[in-house]
């Protein structure tokens, strides 16, 4: 899914203007993309229709970067999709708070029963009774038992021939008599959705009154998966759903159909079979992960709320007009470090994290506080005027800021090269950012 979104976003370009034929285009690349990813079509039909109109009503094909501001429409509209708010689980004001979890047979139940007790140990709650109410297959229990083994938690469990409304029932009295926080039941699946599942899971509901019935379903089963949601939901009126081996799935369509259509909340996904690769659910994130575009939003906000576009403007034709000086090298050191460490703005924009030596490249805080420093102990003259910098001066200049001589005509070389590569790109030649990247 990233990758088609990705190449339906670039296609508009980066910069220039955008017209009504452009963005049209770019919805149905947007819509077919959705599509594929096996998002659902009613879904996919609404989404497209509000992006839509919050491009055409807004300024977008008048704005300086058309494609960013159409991005941001899309991911704030894909994260509106997916709920908008991450939704934490409800604890019960009087405990134990009582977890009923749901779902097809391999959906990844049991695993996320533990996963979950995990999670919420580590986050405060004491003492999870994870209750082995699938009594169809003594395997089953036996994966509950070894999963309570390795995590050091107890497992509520009477065998394979007593109703699991009662164990689950029994389960809370004795957790309510040990003092359990939180309690956690597994139920069995089947392989299809049938009304015999339905009325086991109804009574086990109406028995416990769960704070939470999770519904886990697989992502990688896709459309099925927003089925499967949809009737799991009309029968139990669950409460949250945990999308399981998202890790496996590339396309990350079940994500986003199954919050619309059945409007409850996505509050987890599983990651993996061990029993940490459990995540809480964050709307905004997934966006970006199906947006591939790392934190790239978090960068065009960032960029736009610090940098101001008529000082860029100003510096691009100070360095046409090579009156680059010293003054504007520290004023842009300073824009860049109001946006975060270089490096960090670099490996948000797409494609750069993979570029090889960026982890060695270390333009830091600390360099541009010695830059800093140099340009400080220059007078007013050579800062307006860098070519008059002599040897005698760089010495005068190295004691004046504490620096070694090396250091000052390191950092003036630096300088050079920077003008000079600027000037290069600023009268449109070639291979400009290929050379900056190089060095
Ligand atoms: P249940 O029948 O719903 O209880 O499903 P299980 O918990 O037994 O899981 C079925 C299979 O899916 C097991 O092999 C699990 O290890 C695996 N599984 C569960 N969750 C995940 C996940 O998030 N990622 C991956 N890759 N595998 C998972
Ligand atoms: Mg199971």
């Amino acid at each position: 899914l990233s990758e088609r979104l990705q190449s339906a976003i670039s296609q508009v370009g980066t910069g220039g203007t955008i017209t009504e034929a452009d963005l049209k285009q770019m919805m149905r690349e947007i819509r077919l993309a959705l599509l594929e990813a096996d998002v659902n079509f009613q879904v996919v039909k609404t989404f497209v229709k509000s992006v839509n109109e919050r491009a055409l009503g807004s300024d977008v094909l008048t704005s300086l970067s058309p494609a960013q501001q159409v991005l941001k429409i899309v991911d704030e509209e894909l994260t509106a999709l997916m709920g908008g708010e991450r939704e934490p689980l409800n604890f019960s004001s009087k405990p134990p708070t009582v977890i009923m979890m749901a779902g097809l047979q391999g959906a990844g139940k049991t695993t996320t029963v533990g996963k979950l007790a995990k999670y919420i140990n580590e986050n405060g709650k004491k003492k999870p009774l994870l209750v082995a109410a699938d009594v169809y297959r003594p395997a089953a229990i036996d994966q509950l038992e070894t999963i309570g083994r390795q995590l050091g938690f107890e497992v509520y469990s009477r065998g394979t021939e007593v109703n699991p409304v009662d164990i689950a029932y029994d389960a809370l009295t004795q957790a309510r008599m040990q003092g359990n926080e939180v309690v956690i039941i597994d139920t069995a699946g089947r392989l299809h959705i049938n009304e015999e599942l339905m009325n086991e899971l109804r009574e086990i509901k109406l028995a416990v009154d769960p704070d939470e019935i999770l519904l886990t379903v697989d992502a990688m089963t896709g459309q099925d998966a927003v089925n499967v949601a949809q009737s799991f939901n009309e029968a139990l009126d669950i409460t949250g759903v945990v999308i399981t081996k998202l890790d496996g799935d590339t396309r990350g369509g079940a994500a986003l159909s199954i919050r619309s259509i059945t409007n409850k909340p996505i509050k987890f996904t599983g990651q993996g079979e061990q029993l940490d690769a459990l995540e809480p659910f964050y709307p905004e994130r997934m966006s970006s992960r199906i947006l591939g575009m790392g934190d790239m939003m978090t960068l065009i906000e960032k960029a736009q709320k610090d940098f101001d576009e008529a000082r860029a403007a100003e510096m691009a034709d100070k360095i046409k007009d090579a009156t680059f000086d010293f003054n504007d090298f520290i004023e842009q050191m300073e824009q860049v470090t109001k946006m975060g460490s270089i490096k960090d703005i670099l490996k948000m924009i797409p494609g750069m994290s993979k570029i090889p030596g960026l982890d060695e490249l270390n333009v830091d805080d600390k360099d541009i506080g010695r830059v800093k420093a140099i340009v400080m102990s220059m007078t007013p003259q050579e800062r307006e005027n860098p070519d008059i910098i002599s040897q005698s001066r760089r010495r005068r200049i190295a004691k004046g800021c504490g620096q070694t001589v090396a250091e000052v005509n390191q950092m003036i070389k630096q300088f050079n090269q920077s003008r000079d590569m600027m000037s290069q790109m600023s009268n449109g030649k070639t291979g400009g950012m290929k050379k900056m990247m190089r060095q």
